[in-house]
């Protein structure tokens, strides 16, 4: 289950979904509240930015999980690491381990410049790709999220050989497809269409494939996938009869009838279809 921590941030992603959606300051009861009454093993820290709060209070947090046996993971976009002295890092990185969690790091290229247009931030490559040698450095585990958009999608597959470059920073990454929400609802210009972004998504997944690094994929239909279906995470939930909200933004239409990958299949997002009405 995610939970925001803070709804602070210091970039101003295209694609950000928590825009617009809550102010929220750190809440201790709320948060207990929250940790004491869902089931799910994983806590998924969200934002804004977890690392634009105090080190004392995120080593809080971080403490309040380990005391309820919760694996963490702990999304950030990974610029303001460098910010944090390094002892407070190793104790993260202690306190991460102990609830074998892991760094989700945001990052929306291989290039600078793209990462500039997508992000908002001067320099926030480079920040990001030092904040993930530090973690790296002191034993983080990290999974790479791509959030594939108009301005990245072209990319996918030298993105792929960036992440082969320097796979000894990152443990996988997953292709998350832009949704038409927060920011991207006001920008819709950003959401490409599935069969745009389909041969380069295949490409790249071809790439990491024949390295045997892995990879998963969310929020664009199992039939723009190629042979790689299979690492749709819904795939994978609905062959595993885990329930969700992952099933509430995603509906079959019309034209998934009949399809042979219809019983695996959450089908497109509805934010999608409202766009672009069909697949
Ligand atoms: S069920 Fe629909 S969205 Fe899913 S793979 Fe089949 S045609 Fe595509």
């Amino acid at each position: 289950m995610i939970y925001p921590i803070t709804s602070k941030c210091n970039q101003k992603c295209i694609f950000c979904s928590a825009y617009n959606r809550y102010n929220c300051e750190f809440n201790i009861d709320d948060f207990k509240n929250f940790i004491n009454s869902n089931n799910d093993n994983l806590v998924v820290l969200s934002g804004g930015d977890p690392f634009c709060i105090s080190p004392s209070l995120l080593l809080y947090i971080l403490n309040l999980c380990i005391e309820k046996n919760k694996t963490i993971e702990l999304q950030t976009n990974g610029s303001k690491i460098i910010d944090f002295d390094e002892n407070i890092l190793r104790k993260i990185i202690f306190l991460m381990k102990r609830t074998n969690g892991y760094f989700n790091i945001n990052l929306s290229s291989h290039n600078k410049s793209i990462d500039l247009k997508i992000t908002g931030l001067k320099n926030g490559f480079s920040k990001r790709i030092k904040g993930i040698k530090i973690l790296n450095k002191f034993g983080a585990v990290i999974r790479v999220t791509h959030v594939i958009n108009k301005l990245n999608y072209k990319y996918l597959p030298k993105f792929a050989l960036f992440l082969l470059k320097n796979k000894n920073l990152w443990s996988w990454v997953q292709f998350s497809f832009v949704k038409g929400i927060g920011r991207a609802s006001e920008n819709k210009y950003i959401i490409p269409k599935y069969s745009e972004v389909s041969p380069y998504l295949i490409e790249a997944m071809e790439i990491l494939n024949k390295n045997n690094f892995e990879f998963w994929v969310d929020h664009i239909p199992l039939c723009f996938l190629g042979k790689f279906y299979q690492r749709h995470v819904d795939y994978v939930k609905i062959n595993k009869g885990i329930k969700g909200e992952y099933v509430k933004e995603k509906k079959k239409i019309k034209k998934c009838r009949g399809c042979s990958l219809f019983k695996f299949c959450s089908g497109p997002r509805i934010d999608y279809i409202k766009i672009y009405r069909n697949l």
